[in-house]
């Protein structure tokens, strides 16, 4: 699945392929994609005549701005856009075709079939499912350690699984986690109430910089993602402990170890990244499988 990086690199890739192209004409290939309104037709009639003025971004969410319309796309697992001229062949799982008046297209190409498209007048984008749920935007400018702190912080889950919660931050996916959090040295069993300051410090520095690095590498390119022009990212050579399980640590040269936290497969670094039941103890590498497990006290609530 694209994460933020992936898909911001896609907004400014899109940005510069559509912004200013007259849309003449929708064509619909696969209903199920339209989420809004409920017919196809619909949403193809409404869209035409309108300009692309720019494409932003919420969270994953594509914003594509046009003049009085605003439509928001996901592309989930596999969704991508492509510019072609109008006779070029179109490619198998094409389903949605803006065709422009100046002789190319935009086409929407998505072999999983879960990305979605809604279409919404100016501002209703952002006060209405999907984009009205999403929590705060960790590469804007909003995204300030007290914003930060005040959305996680005295929340007594999990800090992996609460950062990857789309509803308190958006667009942060289990590549980008994992790489933050090994970054500020936390391990992601910790409970966010549990985290000093300087640790929140450390982890809102570690999630910028992360974005901020994978953006400029143009995102990563595990599994299948490729931007809106066709380039790979260029970021999976610079991840410090994702999909690393059994290579050395970077930083001190442990084995890292792949676990499943929340449901998702997770990197960690025995001793840079303590564990919350073993620390306080000399931070040791417990070796071997399923090493000495603590029997875990029955909550007292
Ligand atoms: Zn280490």
């Amino acid at each position: 699945m694209p994460e933020l990086p992936e898909v911001e690199t896609v907004r400014r890739t899109l940005n510069e392929l559509v912004a200013g192209k007259r849309i003449e004409r929708v064509t619909v290939t696969l209903p199920r994609i339209i989420q809004r309104p409920a017919e196809p037709e619909a949403f193809a009639a409404a869209l035409a005549g309108h300009t692309i003025q720019s494409v932003e971004r919420k969270g994953k969410f594509l914003r594509i701005l046009l003049d009085g319309l605003v439509l928001v796309s996901h592309l989930r697992m596999e969704g991508r856009y492509g510019v072609f001229a109008q006779d070029e062949p179109v490619e198998l799982h094409t389903h949605v075709r803006f065709r422009f008046d100046d002789g190319t297209e935009l086409r929407y190409k998505d072999v999983r079939q879960f990305g979605t498209m809604h279409l919404f007048a100016p501002g209703d984008d952002l006060t209405n499912p999907p984009l009205n749920k999403l929590g705060i935007e960790p590469l804007d400018e909003s995204f300030t350690l007290q914003a930060f702190k005040g959305q996680v912080a005295h929340r007594t889950t999990k800090v992996k699984p609460l950062l990857l919660n789309q509803a308190y931050i958006v667009g942060l996916g289990n590549i980008y986690v994992d790489e933050a959090l090994f970054t500020a040295g936390i391990h992601p069993e910790r409970e966010a109430v549990t985290l000093k300051s300087p640790e929140w410090i450390r982890l809102y520095d570690a999630i910028r910089a992360t974005l901020g690095r994978a953006v400029e590498a143009g995102g990563s390119s595990i599994k299948s993602y490729v931007n809106g022009q066709g380039e790979m990212g260029m970021f999976q050579h610079q991840l410090l402990i994702y999909g690393r399980n059994d290579a050395p640590c970077t930083r001190c040269g442990t084995m890292i170890v792949k676990t499943v936290v929340g449901g998702r497969g997770t990197h960690t670094c025995p001793v840079c990244q303590p564990h919350p039941v073993k620390r306080g103890k000399a931070a040791k590498v417990v070796k071997g499988p399923k090493a000495a497990k603590t029997k875990a006290k029955p909550n007292a609530k």
